[in-house]
């Protein structure tokens, strides 16, 4: 019956949406839930971040489509909340909105040349490889020999791995086609990573760190005096040291301690202490300078970079990935939290401005904690959010929406949006991508033209692209 069963919109139907819709219908069976998504199609940065050499982890996307689609949620693709529905729509329809939109945008450096020409934020060149559809026509200049990608998280180890790999390898993956054809021309022979703190302090998780170490025929050279560990570091291990920062030690020893090749096709190079100060180039990058840093503890008792006299390093390069961390943005309606970039929030309740839960809303993901976690932290993450909406549910403190009728939202919408994507849309995308794979032995040939997206989907006249669907 119309209004007797719990609403929830979910704006973002990344991993932390996902997730959230899965967490709703365990903890309530009989709730209705409608993902809504910019793009046309759904996942987020599983899709549209993840390396494509991790396809074990891109798999996962068949376990969301079980737990949500299949389920029956449904998707409303192509649709930006803040812009095609505002938030108070949203809440005239469903009695509860999750904001799962994540980090949107990259931090700056702040640093002079940050704009020069062939730097780029990592970010641009995941989504770019990734054949995000706003970011397909971005043209990046592999010619050089030598690219410097700076930050030591797992988006700088997949950016390094993403130039280093061999071109059978990348064949192989779901890279979007453009990149491919790119990154086949490519004549970058070093990568070199700076981290702005010490071995102990890397954000890489062993995994991936390992990884670098392991690449078919690249090399991975690491100075055995850059990974001696200074004294405050060392004690800080011994006393909190995780076990992920032990490992990483330890491989960063071994690494240091291989021989040198001779042999290898290219050659990462992992760099420590040394902060970027300026990119450098004549309208386009040719260097980045480097000043070397020690750690030293900082009044919030937290290990910090400290420039140390000695001079200005200059590493030669063409290509900058500036690969230090996403950001999210504000959203249209609802608070931000200007300083922390997240909606302010109590374990996934949005507050208000005076401090207290906006009644039916709320955050998962990166939205509410940070651009932190590897994908699984969102399930932790989400199930939180969800435990307080239940709750919320349970104490009667959500109220039925004033037009509870589901199909009116899908009407307005269909109404507004003459290219909606809708599940069925979805499912006609993702067979034409997995059908065009599967003649070329990859596990599938992305769309990344919104128009082409569009017209599969079904949502839009077939672009005269040269190219037929076959969907
Ligand atoms: P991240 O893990 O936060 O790493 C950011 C890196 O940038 C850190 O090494 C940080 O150093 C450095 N940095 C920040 N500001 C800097 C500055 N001004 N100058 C120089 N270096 C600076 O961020 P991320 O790599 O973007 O990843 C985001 C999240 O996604 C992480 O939780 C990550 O694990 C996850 N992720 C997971 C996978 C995977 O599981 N395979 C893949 C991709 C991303 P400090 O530590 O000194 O601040």
């Amino acid at each position: 019956m119309v209004g007797s069963r719990p609403r929830i919109a979910i704006v973002g139907a990344g991993p932390a949406g996902a997730f959230a819709a899965a967490s709703l219908w365990r903890m309530h069976p009989d709730a209705e839930v409608d993902l809504f998504e910019r793009l046309p199609t759904p996942w987020g940065l599983l899709r549209g971040g993840v390396a494509p050499d991790h396809q074990e982890i891109k798999r996962l996307d068949d376990m969301f489509d079980r737990e949500t689609l299949e389920r029956g949620c449904r998707l409303f693709a192509n649709v930006e909340v803040g812009v095609d529905i505002s938030h108070d729509e949203l809440m005239r329809h469903y009695s509860a909105v999750v904001y799962a939109t994540g980090a949107q945008t990259d931090k700056s450096l702040g640093i002079p040349g940050e704009d020069l020409p062939g730097s780029w934020a990592a970010t641009e060149f995941v989504a770019w490889y990734n054949g995000h559809p706003d970011y397909r026509e971005l043209q990046f200049d592999l010619s050089p020999r030598r690219a410097v990608v700076i930050g030591n998280g797992n988006v700088a180890a997949d950016v390094t791995r993403m130039l280093t790999l061999s071109q059978p390898e990348l064949e192989r993956t779901d890279v979007a086609d453009h990149a491919l054809e790119a990154l086949r021309e490519s004549r970058i022979e070093e990568v070199v990573v700076l981290g702005r703190r010490g071995p102990a302090q890397v954000a890489f998780t062993s995994s991936e760190l390992r990884e670098l170490g392991h690449l078919d025929g690249v090399e991975l050279r690491v100075d055995p005096a850059e990974v001696e560990l200074d004294p405050l570091s060392r004690s800080w291990i011994e006393d909190e040291g995780t076990f992920t920062v032990r490992k990483n030690v330890q491989l960063l020893r071994e690494f240091a301690n291989r021989r040198e090749r001779t042999d290898s096709r290219r050659r990462i190079v992992l760099r420590f202490l040394r902060s970027p100060v300026e990119i450098r180039g004549n309208g386009r990058v040719e260097a980045v300078d480097v000043r070397r840093n020690e750690i030293v503890r900082a009044d919030d008792g937290l290990l910090r970079p400290r420039s140390v006299d000695g001079g200005i390093e200059t590493i030669d390069c063409g290509l900058v990935l500036r690969s230090v961390g996403y950001q999210a943005v504000p959203l249209p309606g609802v608070p931000f939290d200007e300083r922390s970039f997240v909606l302010p929030n109590d374990r996934g309740r949005v507050l208000g401005p005076g401090g207290d839960p906006l009644a039916g809303v709320y955050a998962v993901g990166w939205i509410k904690r940070g651009p932190t976690g590897i994908l699984g932290t969102n399930k932790r993450d989400a199930d939180e959010t969800v435990r307080c909406l239940a709750e919320d549910l349970a104490a009667g403190r959500l109220r039925t929406p004033p037009e509870p009728d589901p199909d009116h939202i899908e009407a307005l919408l269909a109404e507004r949006k003459s290219d909606l994507v809708t599940v069925e849309g979805w499912r006609a995308i993702d067979a034409h991508e997995r059908e065009r794979g599967s003649h070329e032995q990859r596990p599938r040939v992305k769309l990344s033209s919104l128009d082409e997206l569009l017209a599969v989907a079904g949502a839009a006249p077939v672009p005269d692209t040269g190219r037929r669907s076959s969907a």
